[in-house]
């Protein structure tokens, strides 16, 4: 039961299932037994009801409801089950906070929105399997108790009983599986897999999460992106035919992105491409500049169009906001006036306090940049890797405030060409961009005996929407010598090899296929068709940002005997 409202001499009750409401009504005329019953109803019981549907009069229709144009006319009325007063009302625009939800999750899933939810992932996961099995593919399981398998993320570990001090790993994800189903001529696999990292979580992670795994032989990297663009936009075509589609998806390469975007994962729903500068930043006195290219930092910005009339302490706001993004400092140029840099003068253009150049230079900027009067042009200067990050918050957030993303709309594009190798400055070591299995690009193996390790692509791509990362896949490498030599490089030494990666290198000397896949996440997915705020709100049973289970209270101590079974003592 939904509500109940009493109009004295009648009682209308909403009746909820999973497709929506229903009216009943109940009368002392037709039935007085049943409208007795009715009397006592509360929201959240359970009742089974029988009459007649007809249509209502016309001063009761409802014509917002689906089946407002009709009613139940209750001859009869039996209560299965009464419930307590639920925690918070059960209504789409839910107030209760997210703890007490996830507490009473049985009773927040009743919610229309939630309900929907789980319609849409089961609609997106059946769309998936209906697709790949009319394309040859074959679903298999793969074990969830296994080896540690790298991904980048710490395992969740479950001990042995049967092995006393031995562990199994629960899969990061089934990479070697599906890679070895490919030496076994399996050909085309998939399967809706569950992962677990045991990662400190952000507000789009959570610990289990499911993806589409899939792998393929004898393919090369455009084959997987195709299979992987039918699929997304048939999916949503189908399910979500209200998104707006940017169609075919860009394949950009990955330096081409951080140009252009600073992040390899850029909201495609708006432009504000940035420009490198550091040139004509060079020719400037500003000791901010000089320093930074002195030290082989970068000069780079974007223009926010039609944003020139912002005050000085426009400004200093502005600054602020680039600060809390981590930013050391922020520079600019507001171009006031109309038209193309070179109708504008001197007064035109307002320079940062310290950033003093001649009409000439900053005429040249603003072409260079693509700017004309009434734009601001804001920079940057720091090392590479800082002055993208900051400024890709940045853009995103001028996306914003200017209005330029369009809900309705998914903007797809793979990434392709990523880095084989990335410096990890805390371990001072090579690590693998994406994963170890991952095959250099055509022509560049010989680069790997070289000593410019991070400048050697690989054939690594990601499938981004909206900014956000929806899948990541590679073509494999299929070689033991070629697979052991990148072991090499990222440090594991001829025991450890062995020791955790000798059943791939072996299965690799009897007879493997070039082979390749992609594992786009579920979650998000579902979250963004769903437009839903959280991935926790098209999971059924999600965990708290510090890895709880609310309704169930785990993780949670166990028995001593538990503990003495598996040879294990807490430490204090
Ligand atoms: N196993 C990879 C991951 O989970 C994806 C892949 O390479 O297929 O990110």
């Amino acid at each position: 039961m939904d509500s109940r409202r009493d109009h004295g001499g009648v009682i209308f009750v909403d009746l909820r299932d999973r497709s929506g409401l229903v009216q009943v009504v109940f009368s002392p005329e037709l039935s007085p037994d049943a409208y007795r019953t009715a009397e006592q109803l509360r929201s959240e019981w359970v009742i089974q009801v029988s009459g007649t549907v007809r249509r209502r009069p016309p001063e009761s229709e409802n014509p917002t409801l689906p089946t407002g144009l009709v009613e139940v006319f209750a001859d009869e009325v039996t209560v299965l089950n009464a419930a307590l007063t639920p925690p918070f009302y059960i209504e789409d625009d839910v107030k209760a906070d997210e703890a007490l939800r996830l507490r009473y999750r049985y009773l927040d899933l009743r919610r229309p929105k939630m309900q929907r939810n789980l319609i849409l992932r089961h609609q997106v996961v059946k769309y998936i399997r209906d697709f790949l099995d009319a394309r040859g593919f074959l679903e298999i399981e793969t074990p969830i108790l296994i080896k540690s398998t790298p991904e980048g993320a710490r395992d969740y570990l479950v001990p042995s009983r049967l092995q006393r001090g031995s562990f199994y790993a629960l899969p990061q994800s089934p990479q070697q599986l599906k890679q070895l189903l490919m030496v076994s001529g399996v050909e085309r696999y998939f399967q809706i897999a569950r992962c677990f990292r045991d990662e400190d979580l952000r507000a789009d992670r959570q610990p289990e999460f499911t993806q589409l795994d899939l792998e393929m032989s004898f393919v090369e990297q455009e084959d997987v992106l195709q299979l992987t663009e039918e699929l997304y936009t048939g999916m949503v075509e189908k399910l979500t035919p209200d998104k707006k589609l940017v169609k075919p998806f860009p394949r950009i390469p990955y330096d081409d992105v951080m140009a252009r975007y600073g992040s390899d994962k850029p909201d495609l729903r708006f432009g504000l491409e940035m420009t490198d500068v550091t040139d004509l930043a060079g020719e400037t006195e500003f000791r901010v500049f000089l320093s930074t290219i002195e030290q082989g930092g970068i000069v780079k910005g974007f223009v926010a169009p039609g944003q020139g009339h912002y005050t000085g302490s426009d400004m200093r706001r502005l600054e602020e906001t680039a600060r809390e993004f981590g930013a050391a400092g922020m520079s600019h140029v507001r171009l006031q006036g109309e038209g193309s840099p070179s109708d504008l003068v001197d007064e035109h253009f307002l320079l940062s306090p310290g950033l003093r150049m001649p009409v000439e230079w900053s005429r040249r900027l603003a072409e260079t940049m693509g700017a004309s009067g009434g734009d601001l042009i804001v920079l940057m200067a720091g090392p590479a890797r800082r002055v993208n990050q900051w400024l890709s918050s940045m853009r995103d957030y001028f996306g914003e405030r200017l209005g330029l993303i369009d809900d309705d709309t998914l903007s797809f594009a793979f990434v392709t060409g990523f880095p084989l190798f990335e410096w990890d400055e805390n371990n001072n070591r090579w690590d693998s961009s994406h994963h170890p299995f991952t095959s250099p690009a055509d022509g560049k193996e010989s680069k790997l005996d070289g000593d410019d390790l991070g400048g050697i692509e690989s054939k690594a791509y990601d499938l981004i929407c909206n900014g956000s990362e929806l899948a990541s896949g590679s073509i494999r490498i299929h070689r033991r010598d070629l697979q052991e030599k990148i072991f090499g490089i990222l440090g594991y030494n001829r025991e450890q090899v062995e020791e955790r990666f000798g059943h791939i290198l072996e299965a690799f000397e009897y007879g493997a296929p070039p082979h390749g896949g992609i594992a786009p996440g579920i979650d998000r997915l579902v979250t963004i068709l769903a437009g839903a705020e959280s991935i926790r709100d098209v999971i059924a049973f999600p965990k708290t940002q510090s890895g709880t289970d609310l309704l169930f209270g785990s993780p949670s101590p166990v028995d001593a005997a538990q503990l003495r079974d598996l040879a294990l003592r807490i430490a204090e």
